[in-house]
């Protein structure tokens, strides 16, 4: 009697264990995990989706934004770069997630789930700077030159591909420290004021500049402000921007891989001394590099 009841007791708690390690196995239900852990406004992000049964394609919308997912077949995670513009306010914001299973050999099931994620706020501190009188009170044969690169910079970025090209972490353009960070109110002169959309490394002029992961080049060429620039498109709306160099090692239509040298580092265009500015560009809104570049990416 005793024996039997052990006997079922042990076959019991098999079953329960057996049962826990099949859910383990086989997720039932959406897990949505996003780093950095605390999104901020002008952040770039990375999700990484799990859906409760396979998908042939996941696809969301946050913040406005349309938003691919990729597939990690190693850790068997959807993944998708996803940004907070500066402007953002703080606030729970929702992420919808659309999904197509298999079901069979006939038509695909739509799978589709909703959460909420937070966004805290980020204050960006304000500084002076002095800059020659062209960039604060440019010519008319100036702003005529400020109006074409304008046209330049949208076509280039028209040419963007929605193709995803970048692959694994984003690497540094240069091994420099930090000169100014990105969100800084900015004041030029006394007068003109605007916000710094990039990362500054201090280099000096000469100063070999790589690319910060695999894209193609859509831009390559002397701007107003920007100085020579050059802009790297790493597909799913996602571009890079290097100003005020000195030296282009790379042309327009160029494929390049990361870590591949672009440029030499100086200080043409509205620079204050020889610098590399490095922006991120995300579906038509600047980001901050710095966190790019800390991404653990697939
Ligand atoms: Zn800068």
């Amino acid at each position: 009697m005793c024996a039997r009841f052990f006997h079922s007791v042990a076959l019991m708690v098999f079953v329960l264990l057996s049962l826990a390690a099949n859910l383990l196995a086989a997720p039932t239900h959406w897990t949505i995990v996003n780093q950095p852990a605390r999104l901020v406004n002008g952040t770039p992000a990375l999700f990484r989706v799990t859906t409760p049964k396979p998908v042939r394609t996941l696809s969301g919308n946050w913040l406005g934004h349309e938003i691919m997912f990729s597939f990690d077949a190693s850790s068997k995670t959807w993944f998708a770069l996803a940004g907070v513009t500066l402007e953002t306010k703080p606030g729970a914001y929702p992420l919808e997630l659309h999904g197509e299973s298999f079901s069979g050999p006939s038509a695909a099931e739509a799978i589709s789930f909703e959460k909420k994620i937070r966004v805290e706020h980020q204050r960006y501190p304000r500084v002076l700077l002095k800059v020659p009188g062209r960039y604060t009170a440019p010519s008319p044969e100036e702003q005529h030159e400020i109006e074409r690169d304008k046209q330049i910079k949208a076509q280039a970025f028209e040419s963007a591909s929605p193709e995803r090209e970048w692959k694994g972490s984003f690497a540094p353009p240069v091994n420099a420290a930090i000169s100014d960070v990105f969100g800084v109110e900015r004041v030029f002169n006394g007068s003109v004021q605007s916000t710094h959309q990039g990362l500054d490394f201090r280099v000096p002029g000469g100063t070999s500049v790589a690319a910060v992961n695999r894209g193609r080049v859509i831009l390559a060429r002397p701007l107003f402000f920007e100085g020579n620039c050059v802009v790297i498109d790493h597909g799913q709306g996602l571009l890079t921007l290097y100003l005020h160099l000195s030296k282009f090692l790379i042309k327009e239509g160029d494929e390049v891989s990361k870590g591949q040298a672009i440029g030499l580092s100086g200080g043409t265009g509205r620079a204050t001394g020889p610098h590399l500015h490095l922006a991120v560009r995300w579906q038509g809104v600047y980001l901050d590099p710095q966190t790019l570049l800390k991404l653990h990416l697939p």
